[in-house]
């Protein structure tokens, strides 16, 4: 595999733009080094059924994140940075393993402080002959800089998109500066690629190319949410592809967070949901509101995500 470490360096490859050279083995705001590691790689069945269709997308979830949310749902790779380390070139045999799966993606999980080996890795694959699509699924606090070289290999973006609010940022990731980036950034994705095509939510005709946004609600914020639906409208109108979920589940660095340490009521999202049909959003994703926490993954196990089955 073809690995150009020199982003590294220097590492200014996310906002954080820490500057530390993680080929000699320093960390920045995303707690790793220049040595990639990855935390789980499978089919998986949780994701929006563009994505997920009958066979599943093929994950590859990377270790560690430069966002940092104190409620991050899935801590013990952003946070706690679980993973195991793996060479450059056992990264294609891994990602070939999921294919053989038969799934109908590739699906790089917060891969933005990993760039330099997921662009390596999307080329590789392709020199092989793979040909499914490739997404990217991040938080959504990119470089727009850096979106159109992404663009380049990835045919679908699935950004967060997390906060309108900069107050809320700050206190919940210590950036501010995340819904002007964020937007910056979404802004070029949707020019790069467009709207996620086809849209087909039953899931028969998964995703080709294209952008979907997510966001999730979050207990207390539903001002949050109702701006970042708003800002959204204006910008891209109501064709815009959403998901919407009510997800969130208090994490133990929640305590003592105030409302972050209940889980969203079924008021706050209906709210957020009847603002969708307000502004007239048609291509959507909503989720049951249920105690459910199949989804709530654990990375010391095998398959992480208890839900995780093949659809019958
Ligand atoms: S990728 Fe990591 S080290 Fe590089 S700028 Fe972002 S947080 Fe800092």
């Amino acid at each position: 595999m073809n690995l150009d470490l020199s982003a590294y360096r220097e590492c200014r490859l996310c906002p954080r733009n820490c500057g530390v050279d993680r080929t000699a083995g320093r960390k920045g705001v995303c707690g790793e080094t220049a040595v990639c590691r990855i935390a789980h790689a499978g089919p998986h069945f949780g994701e929006e059924p563009s994505f997920s269709g009958t066979r599943g997308s093929g994950t590859i979830f990377f270790s560690g994140c430069s966002s940092h949310c104190f409620f991050c749902q899935n801590r013990q790779i952003s946070g706690e940075n679980s993973g195991r380390e793996y060479p450059p070139d056992e990264l294609p045999a891994l990602a070939e393993e999921v294919l053989a799966q038969a799934v109908h993606n590739l699906n790089f999980v917060t891969p933005d402080h990993f760039w330099p080996h997921a662009a390596a890795l999307c080329r590789e694959l392709r020199l092989r002959g793979v040909e499914v699509p490739f997404l990217y699924n991040c938080s959504g606090y990119q470089l727009p800089a850096l979106i159109p070289a992404v663009a380049e290999l990835m045919d679908i973006f699935l950004p967060d998109f997390k906060f309108a609010d900069a107050e809320l940022a700050r206190r919940c990731m210590g950036a501010a500066d995340y819904p002007d980036i964020a937007f910056a950034a979404l802004k070029r994705m949707v020019t790069e690629k467009g709207f996620l095509y086809p849209w087909d939510p039953s899931g028969r005709r998964t995703a080709a190319r294209g952008v979907l946004v997510r966001h999730l609600v979050l207990p207390g914020q539903v001002e949050n949410s109702l701006a970042v639906l708003d800002r959204l409208h204006r910008e891209f109108g109501s064709d815009l592809p959403l998901s919407v979920m009510s997800q969130y589940r208090p994490m133990p660095a929640c305590e003592g967070r105030g409302e972050f340490a209940r889980g969203v009521t079924r008021e706050e999202y209906e709210r957020v949901c009847d603002r969708v049909g307000e502004l007239g959003f048609w291509r959507v994703y909503m989720q049951e509101l249920t105690p459910e926490t199949a989804f709530l993954p654990d990375f010391r196990r095998p398959e992480p995500f208890a839900g995780n089955r093949k659809p019958a």
